[in-house]
């Protein structure tokens, strides 16, 4: 199926040629109808599955309808991200497919300078890209008016309800009219999204494309058991046997991410690491210098690297496992996308077995397991619990001690790092 028969204009259809894509995705093909109807949505799909373009081409599709007279310019659409990345990535979304549209957008999140932003929105947008902390910013300042608003989405919803979000959400649907289309994509279904889509959606049509909490077919999944100590020795052999050029590689921790990244800068693998405590600057001269190739290896944390936009990415690495089993399933859709073939590896150590029964069971299947000759573990080292976040057990089945610093929190979710942090909240499977 192409896309002509989806109902958008000649614009949009154009923009979508230039990308060179020639068929909807199976969330563009079913999303595309129902949101150009006017219909909320409640939608289950991954990152990779080119639902950014699912709501983005009828969204401004819809916008750009004539529709009267209009004295000024105000925000039509607002689009809700939980990270800075994911909202310049949208952003440019909305840049690249309103293209041939005379729709203006902004968007708008913490960690840089907000007058830039202040003086973009000054000059009028129709449509609205933002994390909620620096929204809310705005909103103070009597920078942004949500008053007419005909759209919302929130993007990756179960991201920011784990992220603290709640509340800052709760907030801005207080400022909206109550005439609006609303429009929810979320990669997982716990009871917090239903609850979240029932306060909020109208009738929803419910669209799932990817099934629930499964990794992506078109990944292939090893785990290398190791000891601890030895995994950065394995991966430098991982990369430079099997010539690996483009390796995103997942850290537990932002500690552990500058540490791996400087010890394969020693073994002569170039590497950045982002993370939260990363400026913004830093971050995307990472994404960027790795996205075109002079960094070889990206070390990103979770929450960091949510929603990056990679095309292509041939492998990914779980340098740690998540200790969250529905992290695991989010870190390896960074690969095999849009269609192309990927690995994910898993350096699993002893003390992480747990963790790798909780993955097991949440995607229902084992997951290969390949010794690699030299380093197989020593059967004498006796696991060690790992401390994980705040209230989580651990695998020793003992409450946590540690919980993630909470400014890093914050900031990692493009918030100011004065406002206060909120638990990471999970539902536990
Ligand atoms: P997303 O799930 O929105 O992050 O999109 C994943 C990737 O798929 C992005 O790099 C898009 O550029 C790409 N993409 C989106 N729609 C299509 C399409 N119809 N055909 C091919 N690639 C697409």
């Amino acid at each position: 199926m192409s896309f002509e028969p989806l109902g958008l204009s000649t614009e949009l259809l154009r923009a979508i040629a230039d990308q060179g894509y020639s068929n909807p995705t199976p969330i563009q093909s079913q999303a595309i109808p129902v949101i150009l109807s006017g219909k909320d949505v409640l939608a289950g799909a991954q990152t990779g599955t080119g639902k950014t373009a699912g709501f983005t081409l009828p969204l401004l599709h819809r916008l750009s309808q004539p529709s009267g007279p209009r004295q000024r310019r105000y925000i039509r659409a607002l689009i809700l991200t939980p990270t800075r990345e994911l909202a310049a990535q949208v952003s440019e979304s909305v840049k690249i497919y309103g293209k041939y549209l005379s729709l203006r957008s902004a968007v708008v999140f913490g960690g840089v300078s907000i007058n830039p932003q202040i003086s973009r929105l000054r000059s009028g947008v129709d449509i609205l890209v933002a994390t909620p902390g620096r929204l809310l910013d705005h909103v103070g300042r009597n920078t942004i008016n949500l008053s007419k608003l005909e759209v919302l989405v929130l993007d990756e919803a179960d991201r920011m309800l784990d992220m603290g979000f709640i509340h800052d959400i709760r907030k801005v649907l207080a400022l909206l009219p109550p005439q609006r289309q609303n429009l929810l994509f979320s990669a997982t279904f716990s009871k917090e999204i239903q609850s979240l889509a029932n306060g909020l959606l109208d009738s929803p049509t419910l669209i799932e494309v990817a099934r629930r909490n499964t990794a992506a077919e078109s990944v292939s999944q090893t785990i290398h058991p190791v000891d601890s100590k030895r995994k950065r020795e394995l991966l430098s052999f991982l990369i430079g046997s099997r010539n690996w050029q483009q390796v995103l590689v997942f850290t537990r921790t932002k500690h552990g991410a500058n540490r791996l990244a400087q010890q394969l800068e020693k073994d002569g693998i170039t590497t950045a690491a982002i993370h939260g405590n990363k400026s913004q600057g830093a971050r995307t001269r990472a994404l960027s210098n790795f996205k075109q190739g002079s960094v070889r290896v990206l070390v990103a944390t979770d929450i960091a690297a949510r929603g990056l936009d990679i095309d292509q990415l041939p492998h990914v690495v779980n340098f740690d496992l998540p200790n969250v089993p529905e992290d695991y399933v989010h870190r390896i859709g960074r690969t095999g996308r849009a269609g192309n073939e990927g690995q994910a590896v898993s350096l699993v150590c002893v003390d992480e077995h747990k963790f790798l029964r909780d993955i097991e069971r949440l995607i229902k299947r084992d997951i290969n397991r390949e010794m690699i000759p030299g380093y197989e573990p020593d059967p004498t080292i006796k696991p060690v619990p790992i401390q994980t976040g705040r209230g989580r057990k651990s695998p020793g089945g003992q409450k946590n001690r540690r919980s993630r610093p909470k400014k890093a929190r914050g900031l990692e979710a493009g918030r100011k790092s004065s406002r206060p942090a909120r638990p990471r909240k999970r539902q536990s499977k």
